[in-house]
């Protein structure tokens, strides 16, 4: 049967293929009495069989694209299943007992893996999760029910999950996975952010999708209206597959302007900057035209991994980003921990609160040798490029003082040793919190940008958690009271001769962007997929006009009287 679940449109986009769940399988069973314990043992024997090829294949793939270290991890697990110190109880049991393979297996492994965990060596707590893991596996095929290996995806597919971590959507296969959609997660999470640079379609917050949808289920994902279609007639995938071709020739329309500058009807030239997560991103920077980088958010170096870069590995990185943007400016962004991006290996208690909580800024003064090492490699890369600093979450003067100041620091060290630091570094900071926005005026004495992060300034302000699709409606990019605090900031930094840039997803939003185009706004900054749209917009726009349209924006009364208001204008 055909049916239709709503969600956000987190990427553009349309997308059809089969369903392939990314869950954590139901590996419930009962304890039963069998009657042939040699028929439950070669069960047993075939499960294991099975197990095995299939991790010699996850083995050989992880080997070709991931490297050999994550190749051992699968290395390892094959040893397990070949150890009859497992192996002989567990068939013992079956054949002593008269039990299911399923509870003999369960039954043992537990009994080892309790045994390796309460050892004080980390070598035998490895060991436990290895036997962990291994048991799912064996357990999912005595049970006949699959276990996701997103990596050994063979052909397209639409991935369904109940959320994606950032270091999830970082690992989904380009080729193969052609959309996503999940049960929970907002506009702004960070894997809506990443399905929108790596140009993947996605429906996120639709809270009921994996309760929904089976394997191999036909979707529709629908980024462009926040629908997903599940088993659809044959006329709507007709329909779709119009609509996939209407946007690919709108998209082929808009990379006309690709080498075009950003300017309105009546002259006035702003900057369109892309936001990036690596450097291999860079390649969707140039095809999309863009003019810089507006925000490089570092921490997806730190993440997917199982210790800290090194000094040397983010030298690198920046390096190739400067280099990559040939003189354009590049701001980077010190790293943003915290919220929904978390780096297990740090081990920090959880918290109630995280996006409230230890992170970004707060950590890296704190933990400041994290912190110096990446302040040191940005000013060791900082000679190949137009580099910009600059530091997230920023809650107060005191705390841009002190980071500034550990900058300089490091700075003189370097140059004491004679390592070449450029000397003209702007330093500038994310404004994401309403305290911040607020204090804009004495903030621009002593910064050179500002960068309005609104992804959470909307949601400090509104108090409505950026991932939290039960509160999506209370996200309000054009409540005056957002419009407000942007205009703070962009008059304080104007005020003092500084720029001011935007890189939340706002920033490339078609209702905002009139807007932040009349209240002056310098440098947009948005997935790099956003740019040329956004490009055609603004040199379809009179500056002037939109400087009235903003004023008067600021004076309504809801979110929803001021996008009345724009699509009055935009529309005349
Ligand atoms: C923001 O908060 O607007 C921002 C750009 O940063 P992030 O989305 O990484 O929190
Ligand atoms: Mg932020």
């Amino acid at each position: 049967m055909s049916s239709i679940l709503k969600g956000i449109a987190a990427s553009n986009g349309i997308a059809i293929a089969k369903a392939y769940r990314l869950v954590e399988p139901d590996l419930s069973f009962d304890k039963k009495t069998i009657d042939h314990a040699e028929t439950e043992v070669t069960r047993f024997q075939e499960a294991i069989s099975t197990s095995k090829s299939e991790l010699e294949a996850i083995r050989d793939k992880a080997r070709e694209e991931l490297g050999e270290d994550k190749a051992q991890i699968f290395e390892a697990h094959l040893l397990v299943l070949s150890d009859p110190e497992l192996l002989t109880p567990i068939e013992d049991k079956v054949k002593s007992e008269n039990v299911n393979a399923e509870f003999a297996l369960k039954e043992t492994a537990d009994m080892f893996v309790s045994m390796f965990e309460s050892m004080d060596n980390e070598y035998m707590k490895e060991r436990a999760s290895d036997i962990r893991d291994v048991t799912k596996r064996v357990l999912s095929h005595l049970l006949g029910v699959q276990i996701a290996n997103p990596s050994m995806v063979t052909e397209e597919v639409i991935v369904i999950a109940e959320d994606l971590t950032p270091s999830d959507t970082a690992q989904l296969n380009r080729e193969f996975v052609k959309g996503f959609t999940t049960d929970i997660g907002g506009r702004t999470s960070h894997s809506a952010i990443m399905a929108r640079s790596m140009e993947i379609p996605a429906v996120v917050g639709t809270k009921s999708i994996t309760s929904t949808v089976e394997n191999g289920d036909v979707i529709i994902v629908d980024g462009l209206n926040g629908e997903v279609h599940i088993n659809p007639t044959p006329e709507v995938i007709e329909e779709y597959k119009k609509e996939h071709a209407r946007y690919e020739d709108q998209k082929a329309e808009w990379a006309k302007l690709v080498n075009e500058p950003t300017v309105s009807k009546d002259g006035k030239q702003v900057e369109l900057a892309a936001n990036i997560g690596t450097p291999k991103d860079l390649e969707g920077v140039k095809n999309n035209g863009g003019e810089g980088v507006g925000l490089y958010r570092t921490e997806f170096l730190y993440m997917g991994r199982d210790e800290l870069p090194t000094e040397e590995e983010q030298y690198e990185a920046y390096k190739a980003v400067l280099e990559g943007m040939e003189g354009k400016p590049v701001v980077v962004r010190t790293l943003d921990i915290g919220g929904d991006k978390e780096l297990p290996y740090l081990n920090l208690p959880k918290e109630m609160n995280p996006f409230l909580g230890y992170r970004a800024i707060r950590l890296c003064l704190d933990e400041q040798e994290i912190f110096r090492t990446q302040l040191r490699a940005l000013l060791k890369a900082s000679p190949f490029g137009n580099l910009k600093i600059m530091f997230p979450m920023i809650s107060n003067l005191q705390e841009f003082r002190e980071a500034k100041a550990v900058l300089e620091e490091e700075k003189k060290a370097l140059q004491e040793s004679g390592t070449s630091v450029s000397d003209n570094i702007e330093v500038g900071i994310m404004v994401e919190i309403p305290s911040t926005a607020v204090m804009a005026d004495t903030f621009a004495k002593e910064v050179d940008f500002f960068s309005i992060g609104t992804n959470d300034l909307i949601q400090y302000t509104m108090a409505a958690d950026r991932m939290n699709e039960r509160v999506s409606y209370l996200y309000q990019p054009y409540n005056p009271a957002i419009l407000r605090l942007v205009k703070m900031v962009i008059d304080a930094a104007h005020k003092e001769g500084k720029w001011a840039g935007m890189c939340g997803e706002m920033a490339g939003d078609e209702i905002a962007v009139p807007l932040l185009l009349g209240l002056g706004l310098d440098e947009f900054s948005m997935s790099a997929t956003s740019i040329l749209k956004a490009r055609s917009q603004i040199r379809q726009l009179n500056q002037k006009e939109m400087e009235e349209l903003a004023n008067q924006a600021l004076m309504l009364d809801t979110n929803d009287a001021v996008i009345e208001a724009v699509n009055k204008a935009i529309s005349k």
